[in-house]
């Protein structure tokens, strides 16, 4: 099929490629110039492992480009997938002027039958007015489709998922959409849920809204585990053992954060609130969430009293592993808390460390983790990044003004880390 992909993000750039390497071609539009000029010359724009081999493949075999060109995209495509952003506004709402610009765009350039499929993540009711703002702007309803065909793809494992998706799930209401979109996603072997665009369209909240909740959920059983003496690895290891529960979303830690569950957390009870319901549990969530990232300070200040002058080192920037996306990471809140506190900041990742560098001018970037660890008073691991799990414990006991580790991510041995003589804090680990 002839696809156009609107938006060169995680999301899109990976939908881009994904079906390229289906056969398909693709041409994918961003209003970023750099962007399309780098990825032209085969250059990623994000971090996802797998990602510049198979760029380079489907430019060579010409199975992609890259353009700032929307026109150009609608014109040669059959199928336009909508990826654009919807970040968060401040009073929790969506900011959907990306998508409504692009629906403007195509609306006011198309000619004949497009199939337009809304990839990004966006509020229950979206499908059904982008179907009014092109009845309004004189499109024929013989001229297009709209279908809403959320993405539930993981950062880090990007192009794995979209692969093998646990599912994928298409919101129309149109036969002739169907069938496009059932070509389209032939070649998949997971379930295909064809639903109302309304049900598509929530199930991509509820279902990040609950992941959300799951791990908060932990956090609290965490939190209780400090106080108490009980060991969190071995009550979600136990919990996770019933299959009604399993033992994914069960790592307890310094919270979630990210592009994705931070605002959908926040949307969907922003959207609950607009139809007079209380999503109560969710609301908890984003509680526990925002209060855990904290957790470091405080055992900081508890020790410290002060921080003023204290030499702090980060450990990993990046909202998770294998990616360098530090969108809503909790590493940035403990960054702007430690600033606050006047301490000193040295940090390091192995690949997210740049885009922190845009953001923070007063902090020391380290390209080598034990340049980080030098003359440091307190080590926060904030990323479980693989090369954590080895860590030279008496390089860094001896290179430390203090040994002390606040493992954010429960990934070390407490007891190894102990038995080198470096204080070892956890979220609620028993060891
Ligand atoms: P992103 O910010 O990484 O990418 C958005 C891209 O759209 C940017 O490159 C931007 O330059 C481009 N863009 C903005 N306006 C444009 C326009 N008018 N024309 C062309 N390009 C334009 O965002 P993302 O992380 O890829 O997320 C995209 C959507 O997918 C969001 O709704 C998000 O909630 C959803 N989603 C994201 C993930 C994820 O893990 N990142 C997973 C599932 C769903």
């Amino acid at each position: 099929m002839e696809i156009c992909v609107i938006g060169a993000g995680y999301v899109g750039l990976v939908t881009s490629l994904g079906f390229a390497k289906l056969g398909n071609n693709v041409i994918c539009v961003d209003i970023d110039i750099n962007k399309v000029v780098s990825l032209n010359n085969g250059i990623p724009s994000i971090y996802e492992e797998g990602l510049e081999d198979m760029l380079i493949e489907c430019l060579e075999k010409k199975n992609i480009t890259f353009s700032n060109n929307i026109i150009e995209g609608i014109e040669k495509s059959n199928v336009i997938f909508i990826a654009v952003g919807t970040p968060e506004k401040n009073d929790w709402d969506i900011d959907m002027s990306q998508v409504y610009e692009v629906i403007s765009q195509i609306s006011n350039n198309i000619l004949n039958y497009r199939l337009i499929v809304i990839k990004s993540t966006v509020p229950i009711g979206t499908q059904k007015k982008v179907n009014k703002i092109f009845l309004e702007n004189g499109v024929s309803v013989d001229s297009f489709d709209i279908v809403s065909n959320p993405e539930f793809l993981r950062e880090g494992r990007a192009l794995h998922d979209f692969f093998n998706g646990d599912r994928i799930i298409i919101g129309c209401d149109s036969l002739r959409a169907k069938k496009i979109m059932k070509e389209l996603y032939e070649p998949f072997t997971c379930e295909i849920i064809y639903t109302s665009p309304e049900t598509a369209e929530l199930t991509k909240y509820a279902s990040n809204a609950f992941l959300a909740s799951k791990i908060s959920f932990i956090n609290e059983i965490a939190n209780l585990c400090n106080k108490v003496g009980a060991d969190i690895e071995t009550v979600a290891y136990a919990m996770g053992l019933d299959e009604r529960i399993s033992p994914k979303f069960l790592r307890a830690g310094i919270g979630y954060g990210g592009s994705c569950f931070p605002k959908d957390t926040k949307a969907l009870v922003k959207i609950g609130d607009k139809h007079g319901i209380d999503f109560k549990i969710v609301r908890g969530a984003i509680e526990v969430n925002e209060k855990q990232r904290f957790i470091p300070i405080r055992i900081l200040l508890n020790k410290y009293g002060s921080l003023e002058k204290k030499i702090i080192t980060i450990l990993g920037l990046s909202f998770k592993p294998k990616t360098d996306d530090i969108r809503d990471s909790p590493s940035l809140t403990i960054i702007e808390e430690l600033i606050k506190n006047n301490a000193n900041i040295k940090c390091y990742d192995p690949i997210a460390i740049d885009k922190v560098r845009n953001i923070y001018s007063n902090i020391m970037y380290c390209y080598n983790l034990y340049d980080a660890i030098e003359n440091s008073d307190c080590i926060i691991i904030c990323t479980e990044w693989d090369e954590f799990n080895s860590l030279n414990l008496g390089k860094i006991k001896d290179s430390m003004n203090y040994p002390m580790i606040i493992d954010g991510r429960n990934m070390l041995d407490g007891k190894k880390v102990r038995e080198k003589g470096i204080e070892y804090y956890s979220i609620g680990k028993s060891n």
